[in-house]
């Protein structure tokens, strides 16, 4: 019945399979596919903390004790002292009086921005918001409005028209997750000022790798306060699986009576929350992972560049390597995977067309020999292909 659509995919080099994967045991960043060894550059576990053994042991004990699945929804029986004790958690680390957690950064962008908005807002977002931003746009009732990339004087206009609408809502990833580049939330916090706006910022490439605690850009750049909504998710830096929120008691006392995403499903397991706080402490506590991502991504990044390769705009460990067609990233693919390397090739609609590239990522537990050998062979790639 969708064979045509799924030729037409394929005629432009657009299809998707998924590749099935094993991890050797303890690492993050080497795995098996078909019985060969492949190193890992496109996960977006920065850290390692999904291997971390701390981490590892302290689900283990929590297994014991709680059990796996958590067996009903948060306002039922799914809510225990693990939940309370990672959202509190969250919240001191955001510098937020409180924290909700979801059971992922996708339901949490869906259950804010469909709970906020009602068809009297005006919702306003950056045209390179992550897809569960956009899907949470196109279940929410409210006006839309997109801005250009980045572009403060498109959104300043349409804000001069918000008067109209009974709240408005922008919303911006901090860290942009195909580019690796930072939205402007300065110039964001003083335009949502002038104007009575609420800002929501989506922190998912952010928490664990940016700022001096590490809890993201608002910290780096000391605007927690002035930002009313810090969302987030759990499942990258941090290692596990989840997503939160981090705002006033108000937003988030409204939030545990609307959000549809977050009353009518299953909660987390308890053993995972436990997870993330470790992870949260660990983040925390030990800087120097975090200064072993940063001195990976800049020689990763100086590299590439010196290779010849075009890294857009990237100010983070997400290093995108922009070939053009999805022929050329399909092709550059393969020719890594072909020599252990595994890096897939992002396309459209991901990104733009004219854009697909390679995304790839860097993580802290990446050796000094992982580094050297990727460099080594997109070298020998710039040649070839
Ligand atoms: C990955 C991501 C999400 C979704 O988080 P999950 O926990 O994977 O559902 C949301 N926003 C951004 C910017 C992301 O990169």
């Amino acid at each position: 019945m969708f064979q045509r659509q799924l030729d037409e995919l394929r005629e432009n080099y657009l299809y998707r399979t998924l590749n099935i994967l094993d991890y050797l045991p303890g690492s993050s960043t080497h795995v098996k596919l078909h019985d060969k060894e492949y190193i890992l550059y496109c996960s977006n576990d920065y850290l390692g903390l999904s291997h971390h053994p701390r981490i590892i042991s302290v689900v283990r004990d929590v297994v014991d004790e709680y059990g796996l699945g958590s067996g009903a929804s948060r306002l039922i029986s799914g809510s225990t002292s693990w939940h309370k004790r990672l959202e509190e958690k969250i919240a001191s680390f955001k510098r937020k009086e409180e924290a909700l957690i979801f059971s992922s950064g996708y339901l949490a962008n869906l259950g804010i921005i469909t709970a906020l908005t009602d068809k009297d807002s005006l919702l306003i977002v950056d045209k390179l918001d992550h897809a569960s931003v956009i899907d949470a746009c196109k279940l929410s009732e409210a006006t839309l409005r997109v801005f250009p990339h980045k572009n403060m004087s498109k959104l300043e206009t349409i804000l001069s028209h918000s008067h109209k609408y009974n709240r408005t809502l922008i919303v911006t990833d901090s860290v942009f997750s195909m580019d690796g580049d930072f939205a402007p939330l300065g110039e964001l916090v003083k335009l949502k000022e002038k104007f009575g706006a609420m800002l929501m910022i989506d922190e998912a490439h952010a928490m664990g790798v940016i700022g001096r605690r590490g809890s993201g850009l608002a910290e780096a750049l000391g605007l927690e306060e002035r930002i009313d909504i810090i969302m987030g998710t759990l499942s990258k830096a941090t290692g596990s699986l989840g997503g939160y929120c981090a705002a006033s008691p108000d937003i988030i006392n409204y939030l545990k009576n609307k959000s549809r995403p977050f009353i009518y499903t299953t909660s987390l397991p308890p053993s995972l929350c436990a997870a993330s706080y470790e992870a949260l402490l660990i983040i925390e506590g030990e800087s120097g992972l975090r200064d072993r991502l940063w001195e990976n991504t800049n020689f990763l990044k100086k590299n590439i560049r010196e290779i010849g390769f075009d890294t857009g705009e990237s100010e983070s460990p997400i290093v995108p390597i922009i070939l053009g067609t999805s022929d050329k990233a399909l092709k550059a693919a393969q020719y890594l995977f072909d020599s252990n390397i595994y890096i897939p090739a992002v396309r459209p609609p991901t990104v733009p067309k004219g854009k697909a590239r390679l995304r790839l990522t860097v993580s802290a537990v990446h050796t000094d020999d992982d580094l050297k050998y990727l460099l080594s062979i997109l070298k020998k790639m710039h040649e070839e292909i």
